[in-house]
């Protein structure tokens, strides 16, 4: 296993691997960029296959939320977390405070909150170890989970990528599969059926998709069958990876819109999404709601400059990104990662120059 000579390594600042004997946790942080203040990521928990799927996962979980704070104007650095272990089986509050502890021991250099396998009340329970979390209801009823604000931004960003793909000006009518219905999914599939949309959705969680089903009429669909399902947009909102050279094949939608991290296996994937006609809506953009809700939860802002912000990323960015990659002639991940960069590597310069 290689760490500084990893694919994925990309000029990281800071991995920390950390094994606590007594609970049994097993965590890494990786700390990706930090030009632009202190990086802001949340925890996942995943029965990892191996240790050398986790470092890849977390490398670029956390490169991607320096891009996604760049792109989005935040003033924070990109990094994440990720515990090895089946959430719902080894998840213990032992184990939680323990990561507490290990984030406090960064000294705010990075700050977590929550992500797959890892809810609010987990959140709520490293914060009895550390004051670096954001994400979870504070004394007084402020702050809460950010999922609602990520979905929110997933719907905005729909309803652009509509109107550019398809010139369709309301989303009454459309077809949107749904791949996940966990925290952010589900409050998608909400949001949707209440502007009309047929949701299809699909989950390798039963109990998940049941409560879809039951709860907002969702039409379900077996998981191996949710990206080939012909509909207006394929919405991702389960692991990472899942655009990849087969199922760009098989895709049953002009447009991807979801919340998932990472969702192109590889950079090349970008490129046969938009050689294809398909319209991917970069996924740390469309996601980006989440991390500018515990942004403003952590530094103090209200409710609507929260959904300001969101409503300005999805009338504004999405647009300038699909504009110029059209005029470009290239694909809409390539347009997105030249803005990020343009933003946090100006300011590395403006340090090195000042030093
Ligand atoms: P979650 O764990 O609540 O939900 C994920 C759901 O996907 C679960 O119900 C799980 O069973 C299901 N799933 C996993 N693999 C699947 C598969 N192959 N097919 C179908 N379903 C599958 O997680 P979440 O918080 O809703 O996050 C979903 C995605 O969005 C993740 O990639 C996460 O990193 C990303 N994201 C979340 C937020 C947020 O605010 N929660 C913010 C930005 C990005």
């Amino acid at each position: 296993m290689s760490v500084f000579t990893h694919l994925d390594y990309d000029d990281h600042e800071k991995v920390v691997f950390h094994r606590d004997a007594t609970t049994g946790l097993q965590a890494i942080i990786a700390i990706h960029n930090t030009n632009l203040g202190c990086a802001l990521g949340g925890c996942r928990m995943w029965p990892y296959a191996s240790e050398d799927e986790a470092i890849a996962d977390v490398l670029r979980l956390s490169r991607g939320m320096t891009y996604k704070a760049a792109i989005t104007g935040l003033n924070l650095g990109g990094g994440k977390a990720v515990i090895i272990g089946d959430p719902h089986r080894e998840k213990t509050s032992d184990l939680l405070r323990a990561m507490g502890r290990l984030v406090n021991s960064l000294q705010g250099e990075y700050v977590t909150a929550e992500d797959v396998g890892i809810g609010e009340e987990d959140v709520a329970t490293m914060a009895t170890e550390t004051s670096f979390v954001t994400g979870f209801t504070r004394q007084g009823g402020m702050g809460g989970d950010p999922s609602p604000y990520t979905a929110y931004g997933v719907f905005r960003g729909i309803e652009q990528a509509a109107r550019f793909q398809l010139g369709w000006d309301t989303l009454s009518g459309m077809r949107v599969t749904i791949q996940g219905v966990g925290k952010v999914g589900y409050e998608l599939a909400r949001l949707l059926s209440e502007a009309g949309v047929r949701v299809y959705a699909a989950d390798i969680f039963s109990d998940n998709l049941k409560r879809a089903v039951a709860d907002l009429g969702v039409i379900p669909v077996a998981p191996e069958d949710i990206l080939r399902q012909s509909a207006e947009v394929f919405s991702p909102c389960a692991m990472g990876a899942v655009l990849n050279e087969q199922s760009i094949r098989e895709l049953g939608a002009p447009i991807v819109a979801g919340s998932a991290n990472n969702q192109l296996a590889t950079e090349e994937d970008g490129l046969r999404l938009a050689s294809s006609g398909v319209l991917y809506v970069p996924d740390y953009v469309i996601n980006s709601g989440g991390l500018i809700e515990v942004y403003y939860q952590y530094f103090g802002a209200d409710r609507q400059e929260v959904l300001r912000h969101i409503d300005r990323v999805a009338a504004e960015t999405l647009p300038e990104i699909f504009r110029l990659a059209t005029l470009e002639h290239a694909a809409t991940s390539v347009i997105a990662d030249q803005l990020a960069r343009e933003r946090f590597m100006t300011r590395s310069l403006a340090h090195t120059d000042a030093a």
